[in-house]
């Protein structure tokens, strides 16, 4: 028997998170896989959907090649382009899409000796203010590739930094600083991340960047309210982290449990012991009262989570016993209430997933 902790992905959801995208946007859809597929295996995601992506977004050139060695033929941008000139030739070799986000990138493409042109995506800074293009120079930039030999295609792009809160206006005002600078310019136009999907239609345009929906979870955070309600029940949870019971102890009342005692039992309590800590990602910040589910039951967390193990209230369980499946998160537990009551965002979880096994499912659906 090996250690019980596995992070089970589903291939099926995650097609079926891209299909929900797509037919919500309409046109194109780079499916963003970068930071290997949010911790969920970068390859895997890819295959799932070679036959039918548009193509993926990766931050970097040594995440595309992992992708073209594994045969993956589609598409694949650079959302950070290229680090340094030096990289041009390996990205024209392997026919990589570049974002161009400053000017000395612009100068860099242009000086470069390439075979064949590149498809740019010209990034503006519509008001995110970490990188882009400022709307002032942004067209001069667009004319100037425009007619340069090293460049093929262009898509203008930007992204948004307040998508994730429905009601700001920071998005409306963002939408309209990019409108008003390409004003006069037809070429293909990228706005929308996965909170740009779901909430502001008002953004679509040719290309769809989703990332975070397609692994099934809500990037309103913390707003399950007006949108988040119909988005979770449409969106499939890819990853579910499991683990099992190893131990079932009674700690006797006035006991404390694990570092540091911050739970102290006040009656006789039934304590189960997860293998699952954070070594394996899970957030060793999440409190006392944080859910899990334990035989498809929900109860909590109890204890200080510790670097192999976590402990869990048994109290109403008493069919618990060791061996019993444990859901840290996935179907029953949303991924996104863990990273709420750790301070933090689903993003980072998944992304935090290590040591654990991976065991991928891929049920055909056709839908
Ligand atoms: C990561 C990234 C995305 C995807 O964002 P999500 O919030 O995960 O949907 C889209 N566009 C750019 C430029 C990105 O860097």
């Amino acid at each position: 028997m090996s250690r019980p902790a596995v992070a089970r992905i589903r291939l099926d959801a995650f097609r079926h998170n891209y299909r929900l995208a797509k037919k919500l946007h309409g046109g194109s859809a780079l499916a963003v896989i970068k930071a290997n597929a949010y911790g969920h295996g970068a390859v895997q995601c890819a295959r799932a959907i070679a036959d039918e992506a548009d193509g993926f977004a990766v931050a970097a050139i040594e995440e595309a090649l992992i992708l073209r060695a594994a045969g993956i033929t589609a598409p694949i941008l650079l959302l950070e382009g290229f680090f340094e000139s030096a990289e041009l030739p390996e990205i024209e070799a392997n026919n990589l899409w570049i974002v161009v986000h400053h000017l000395w990138q612009v100068e860099a493409l242009m000086a470069a000796r390439l075979y064949s042109p590149l498809t740019v995506w010209l990034k503006m800074d519509s008001g995110m203010h970490r990188v882009g293009l400022a709307p002032e120079v942004y067209r001069q930039a667009y004319e100037r590739l425009k007619q340069h030999p090293n460049v093929a295609h262009i898509v203008l792009m930007s992204h948004f930094a307040r998508a994730d809160e429905p009601g700001s206006n920071y998005t409306v005002r963002q939408i309209q600083a990019f409108q008003t600078a390409i004003a006069g310019i037809s070429a293909p136009v990228s706005l929308t991340n996965s909170a740009g999907v779901l909430g502001w239609p008002g953004a679509y345009a040719d290309w769809a960047r989703p990332g975070i929906m397609l692994y099934g979870a809500n990037p309103f955070a913390g707003q399950a309210g007006s949108f988040g309600m119909s988005v979770d029940e449409r969106l499939r949870p890819v990853m579910q982290l499991e683990s099992a019971l190893i131990s079932v102890r009674t700690l006797p009342a006035g006991e404390a449990l694990g570092y540091g005692g911050i739970f102290v039992a006040e009656q006789p309590t039934r304590v189960g012991v997860v293998a699952c800590g954070y070594a394996d990602g899970y957030p060793r910040v999440a409190p006392m009262g944080t859910a899990v589910a334990v035989d498809g039951k929900l109860t909590r967390v109890i204890g200080r989570v510790s670097m192999d193990m976590l402990t869990v209230d048994l109290t109403d369980l008493p069919a618990a016993n060791p061996g019993s499946r444990v859901e840290l998160w996935g179907d029953q537990v949303p991924v996104s209430e863990i990273a709420e009551r750790a301070g933090t965002i689903a993003y980072e979880l998944l992304c935090n997933v290590k040591r654990v096994r991976f065991e991928y499912t891929d049920i055909s659906t056709e839908e």
